[in-house]
């Protein structure tokens, strides 16, 4: 590529963020303003034009995801051999790198389970621990080494910046000592400790700085607002006396200062670099003017972003009566916007805690909705990826290199059994095992897409490189996730789930700066839409619960008084399913309708879990007499066959 395509699909203000190809360059920006995309650009265009070689770049991000993304964009800028990584990628491949020389012997291994280890500790202290408990005991630990706070300094540090741990201050601080010591003792570190350690062989050990400042002459930190004084002192390490750095971020995205991150080093980035070049972009070139709009409201007194998209749908507000009618709307109004031809993995669904994944993940089965959930998968340890690994090793030895790479994955994926026809099966195991190796020939096809060929024994290393960073290949399907993990990310529509007080703003938010990170987290959230937002809430948990939560207070004055009245959607459905059928065919439809509710309460599954109101109603006008029969009825997979056909077709022959 021409440096000059480079800088034409940018514009001015980015532009001149790309022809600072030196010095400290500063981008301070909102959501969709193209950050990440000028930074890409920046970096292809310094070494399409000679002024840095690209293997002198280091490029940093805080998820293994948004490092691949990087990659990515670079690669189709035409730019190989550019090192983007997480901090922790980074700082585990130098230290491993430098410890023999510098320590001797090999890199300590990480703790197996922070968790055993701190609930060992606090054990040693007369505390005990558990669950919710021991999780923000650890949370506690970490928030303390993300901000070099050592045990002996926690107390007053943590008096200061009002920190409320579910132990008293001096308990928290011994368990914290009592912690570090186990973990030495037994020869491990953790993930903290690789940062320091990093930082601590540079700072104190001459030829590692000069060696490492010799490797890596210009740094690039996207998603900056969200930096810790730990990483911050790694990367001054890394830099030395040079300024040599771009930051980018928008401090209205500040999502992570619970974990000890600040966006002080953002801001006051321009006075610490009197030089640097600062940049503010506010054209918002992702969303829609109605989904600028209400990021706009959502950050009233924030940064005011101005569409450059045309015109879109209005975004969607519902009020449910509980969690599962919530996702059992999510499940259909997705499906629908598939039947319309958005892609799932164009589709997210996104919510403030992992806990709140299962009744989507369940809404979206029973619907028949392909999805994966991020943060949560370990795509690379599933068998059949494994076995494919294995077949592609062989197939990098044996397979002539004549053969084009899509040709060769292919072959080496029949070998396990992959094939290139859609299984016929919706969701279930085999359907997610297609999608799951399906995935892996995307990735040879975008290999081979490149403008230099890629052998298949290098593309089977840029496997072995992702599988070492956990990033995952795009499954087809729609995207479950965290706010906090949707970062960087976008979609062309975005379901923002649960969004009730208590749960946005979380209830453990108290004071006004958790309380505003939280809004912020629905700004995050709200920005990764293209096109479709729609936002969501249920008053009451279970079912037939009581109703007695409130939409977020986030929404207060944003939600039209229409969305407020919750729709009865499970009546709806079954009314809608039961009308069609004749007299004799809706006496069986109720009394499958009365099995399904004991067997759902039976199992503590949502009634759609078993079969839903469609596929009783189906199954009531087929009438099928034996398994194959009843496996032809839509919505009956081959697992709900084992585990409800037989009563169902005992049902159906006593009618
Ligand atoms: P976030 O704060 O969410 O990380 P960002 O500022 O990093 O957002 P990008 O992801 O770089 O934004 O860009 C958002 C979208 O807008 C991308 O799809 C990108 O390709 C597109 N975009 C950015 N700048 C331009 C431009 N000048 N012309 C056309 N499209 C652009
Ligand atoms: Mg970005």
């Amino acid at each position: 590529m021409h440096p000059d395509d480079v800088l034409a699909s940018l514009d001015d203000e980015q532009r001149a963020a790309v022809l600072a190809v030196s010095g400290p360059v500063c981008i301070l920006a909102g959501a969709g303003t193209g950050k990440t995309r000028t930074i890409t650009h920046r970096i292809a265009y310094a070494a399409l034009t000679g002024a840095v070689q690209p293997e002198h770049v280091l490029a940093v991000t805080f998820t293994a995801r948004a490092a691949g993304e990087l990659r990515g964009r670079l690669r189709a800028l035409g730019v190989e051999r550019v090192q983007a990584r997480t901090f922790h990628a980074a700082a585990l491949r130098q230290l491993t790198y430098f410890w023999p020389r510098v320590v001797g012997g090999e890199v300590p291994s990480l703790v197996q389970s922070k968790f055993a280890l701190v609930g060992n500790a606090a054990g040693r202290n007369r505390l005990s621990a558990r669950g919710p408990e021991l999780r923000d005991l650890v949370a506690e630990i970490e928030w303390a080494k993300a901000r070099l706070v050592s045990p002996a300094a926690y107390e007053a540090a943590a008096t200061a910046l009002h920190r409320e741990p579910p132990f008293p201050l001096e308990s928290v601080a011994a368990v914290y000592a009592t912690y570090e010591d186990l973990k030495q003792r037994g020869g491990n570190v953790d993930f903290d400790d690789l940062l320091m350690l990093t930082a601590a062989a540079i700072e104190d050990h001459e030829d590692v700085a000069e060696e490492v400042r010799r490797r890596y002459r210009q740094f690039v930190v996207d998603e900056y607002q969200d930096v810790s004084p730990l990483q911050q002192r790694l990367l001054d390490a890394w830099l030395g006396e040079r300024t040599e750095v771009c930051v980018v971020g928008d401090d209205d995205q500040t999502i992570y200062s619970f974990t000890g991150a600040s966006r002080e080093y953002l801001l006051g980035f321009p006075s610490r670099y009197p030089a640097a070049t600062v940049v503010r972009l506010v054209r918002d070139y992702r969303s829609t003017p109605q989904v600028v709009g209400l990021a706009n409201r959502v950050l009233a007194g924030g940064k005011r972003l101005v569409a450059q998209r045309p015109e879109g749908p209005a975004p969607v507000y519902t009020q449910f009566d509980d969690e599962p009618a919530e996702a059992a709307w999510i499940a259909r109004s997705a499906a629908a916007l598939i039947a319309a031809g958005t892609p799932p993995h164009e589709i997210a669904v996104l919510y403030r805690v992992n806990a709140q994944s299962e009744v989507y993940e369940a809404a979206l089965a029973a619907a028949g909705v392909p999805y994966l959930v991020r943060g949560g998968e370990r795509y690379f340890d599933r068998p059949e990826v494994r076995e494919a690994m294995l077949s592609l090793r062989v197939a990098a030895r044996d397979v002539p290199s004549e053969v084009p790479l899509a040709e060769a994955v292919r072959g080496a994926l029949g070998t396990v059994g992959w094939g290139p026809e859609e299984p016929a099966a919706r969701a279930g195991a085999v359907r997610d095992r297609w999608e799951a190796l399906t995935a892996l020939v995307g990735l040879a096809d975008e290999a081979a897409s490149r403008p230099a060929p890629v052998p298949l024994a290098e593309f089977v290393a840029e496997l072995e490189q992702r599988a070492a960073d956990q990033h995952v290949p795009s499954v087809a399907g729609v995207t479950l996730a965290s706010l906090h993990a949707a970062k960087g990310l976008e979609w062309d529509a975005v379901f923002l789930a649960g969004l009730t007080d208590g749960t946005l703003p979380i209830t453990h938010a108290v004071t006004p700066e958790e309380v505003d990170e939280e809004r912020r987290l629905l700004y995050v959230g709200v920005t990764r839409a293209r096109s479709h937002v729609h936002l969501s809430w249920a008053l009451a948990r279970a079912a037939g619960g009581r109703r007695t939560r409130r939409v977020s207070r986030f929404l207060d004055g944003i939600v039209p008084a229409a969305a407020r009245p919750a729709p009865k959607p499970k009546a709806a459905s079954r009314e809608a399913a039961r009308d069609g059928l004749g007299p004799d065919e809706q006496a069986l439809f109720d009394r499958l309708r009365d099995w399904r509710r004991e067997r759902a309460a039976g199992l503590g599954q949502p009634a759609y879990c078993v079969f839903t109101d469609a596929t009783l109603a189906a199954i009531s006008k087929a009438r099928p007499a034996g398994e194959s029969e009843l496996a032809g009825v839509p919505g009956v997979g081959g697992t709900k066959l084992d585990k409800f056909g037989a009563e169902v077709l005992a049902m159906v022959a006593d009618s």
